[in-house]
């Protein structure tokens, strides 16, 4: 059985995937950082279409953090309530609000430390606020993201943090915030959940999981 991908069949993986996936700025619409925080935090068991007609509709009334304070919870559910998990994305977004407007003068900060303060912001947002928003390389790690990460062998970890740091290490940094997508992208189109197109995959070649099961 084999356990580890050589440095050389890493670099092949990355190459492929990214050749074959198209570059994705990002799936949420947002005109702000304050606007892709709050799509990040509705996205959580939520599609990403769905946010985006949450949003459109939520930010043509209120998009920025004094606007959405003054919805209070209650007027902002009555936007979101088409979201899983929408009572406490609610609350959580207006407690977020307070601490943006009143610790960080109304600016979503713009440090993993600093996000992770806020109400429901945990470091798989905080790494998309901070690629997306700042500009800085990052690599959130979401359930497509843990899965085909550890399926093919880039990683072998137990959670999406310790995912995180694996992938760090294991992948050139220009790559980071790219390679999400790319990763996404896989396993939304080929390396589903429950069936993976396994002899239709493009890297089955080098996959450890595909090779150790042959
Ligand atoms: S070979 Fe199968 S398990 Fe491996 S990455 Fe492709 S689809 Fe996923």
């Amino acid at each position: 059985m084999k356990k580890k991908l050589t440095k050389q069949e890493v670099h092949t993986i990355v190459s492929l995937l990214d050749n074959a996936y198209e570059d994705v700025a990002t799936f949420l619409h947002y005109s702000s950082p304050y606007e892709l925080l709050i799509a990040v935090i509705l996205s959580a068991q939520c599609t990403d279409i769905r946010v985006n007609q949450i949003t459109t509709e939520l930010f043509a009334h209120a998009s920025t953090p004094q606007q959405i304070l003054a919805l209070g919870t209650e007027g902002l559910t009555q936007y979101i309530k088409s979201a899983g998990l929408f009572r406490s994305k609610s609350k959580n977004i207006i407690a977020a609000t307070e601490m943006i407007l009143d610790r960080f003068d109304g600016e979503v900060p713009n440090t993993m430390e600093q996000l992770l303060t806020l109400p429901g912001v945990g470091r798989k947002t905080a790494n998309v606020v901070l690629s997306h928003a700042f500009g800085q390389d990052t690599i959130a790690v979401d359930t497509h993201v843990f899965r085909v990460s550890n399926r093919i062998g880039l990683v072998c970890e137990k959670d999406p943090i310790a995912t995180e740091f694996a992938l760090m290490k294991v992948l050139d940094q220009s790559m980071w915030s790219k390679m999400h997508y790319k990763l996404i992208l896989h396993g939304r189109r080929v390396c589903a959940a429950r069936s993976p197109k396994c002899e239709d995959c493009l890297i089955h070649a080098y996959c450890l999981t595909y090779r150790n099961k042959k």
